[in-house]
């Protein structure tokens, strides 16, 4: 067997621990005599696999009681439909304040703009999203339900380091490409929401954190009863057949990093990972990163050489060695490595010693 070193911005590199133990119990899961994918949602040995996972989810990220934890499907695009028609349309005034950072933040914000009065306050699209605008004290909608970001970019590959003034309203973020990637104040936030298949799990599951307050106390007659929070929260995240072998996975994936020592430990590799990579970025002739340096991403790093036909041959000639997943999303070109909590060190050092390789064999 031999695993490469995987760049994907989603789905992901994840834990070979987890995986490990996930292919051990494949056929016979804990004496049971089938797998998990093979089981019922309605059994007891399913029922402790997600009541397990939300408890070392709330343990990880020190999530109060007054904050329900849902496993959810539809991807994070569906969220996007979700926050307006649950926080603003049938519950509030249909007007939200929004931030676009990206492509995920931009689509957000067009599909609020189908359901309620959507604000865009900010913009870093004049640079192409290659930062985070100031959001100290932005002209904030007095009657707006909510103010949504998304906190970390994965196309652009910028984070917000500060949290915006939100001057009062609910702040919703979309934490999808840096969930778990370091410790966070959860009561900072009404929601939180991310799709599992950076940080956590394989794709099919989305996990939402929401202020009890938050969820609609009485149905919403006109949303469909998949979308409203009311429906999750009331099941238990088991209003339907929920995606269970994701839900596995993203446990185990919890655990193992409540065995690693927690999120402080894993945000200090994630810094130190980030570091080995940006340094050289700094210093190399051919290989610029993106961003403004202050709003670095620690989990998707872009870079370009300025030269397409150079980028393909780097993507190229990195995959050969072993190094996959480095070209950039369609919509920017150039490359990008996402470096998630599971890409161990020796991956960016590998990726460092062959871009410095590179560098030096195709100087002009
Ligand atoms: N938000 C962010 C920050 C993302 O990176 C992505 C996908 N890469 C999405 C939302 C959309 O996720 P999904 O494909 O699960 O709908």
């Amino acid at each position: 067997m031999s695993r490469v070193y995987n760049f994907s911005a989603g789905p992901a590199v994840l834990p070979v621990p987890v995986l490990k133990e996930a292919a051990d119990e494949m056929l016979d899961y804990r004496g049971c005599g089938m797998s998990v994918m093979e089981m019922s949602h309605r059994s007891n040995m399913f029922q402790q696999i997600i009541d397990d996972a939300e408890a070392d989810l709330r343990e990880l990220l020190g999530i109060p009681e007054n904050y329900d934890v849902l496993f959810l499907q539809g991807g994070a695009s569906q969220q996007f439909s979700c926050v307006p028609l649950n926080f603003s349309k049938y519950t509030g005034n249909g007007v939200a304040d929004y931030i676009v950072t990206g492509q995920w933040a931009k689509k957000a914000h067009k599909e609020a703009t189908k359901f309620i009065t959507a604000n865009k306050i900010a913009t870093s699209e004049d640079k192409m999203f290659t930062y985070i605008p100031d959001c100290s004290d932005l002209p904030i909608t007095p009657e707006a339900d909510y103010l949504y970001i998304c906190e970390n970019n994965t196309i652009y590959g910028t984070k917000y380091w500060t949290l915006p003034n939100t001057k009062g309203k609910k702040l919703i973020a979309d934490q999808s490409s840096c969930f778990l990637s370091e410790p966070v104040d959860v009561t900072k936030y009404a929601m939180i929401y991310a799709g599992a298949q950076k940080n956590v799990g394989p794709s099919g599951v989305v996990i939402a954190i929401i202020r009890h307050d938050m969820v609609p106390e009485e149905e919403l007659p006109e949303v469909p009863t998949m979308l409203q929070y009311k429906t999750q929260v009331d099941a238990k995240s088991l209003y339907n057949t929920p995606p269970c072998y994701g839900i596995y996975i993203c446990g185990k994936v919890f655990r193992y990093l409540l065995d690693q020592g927690g999120l402080e430990v894993i945000a200090q590799r994630n810094h130190d990972k980030a570091a080995i990579l940006y340094n050289y970025l700094d210093q190399s002739k051919m290989f610029k990163g993106t961003v403004v340096p202050k709003d670095r991403s620690l989990m998707n790093v872009p870079f370009v050489t300025g030269n397409p036909d150079l980028d393909a041959k780097f993507v190229a000639d990195a995959t050969a060695a072993g190094l996959v997943n480095l070209k950039g999303h369609k919509t920017v070109g150039g490359l990008r490595a996402s470096i998630y909590n599971a890409m161990p060190k020796e991956g960016v050092e590998a990726l460092v010693q062959f871009m410095e390789k590179f560098e030096k064999e195709n100087a002009k």
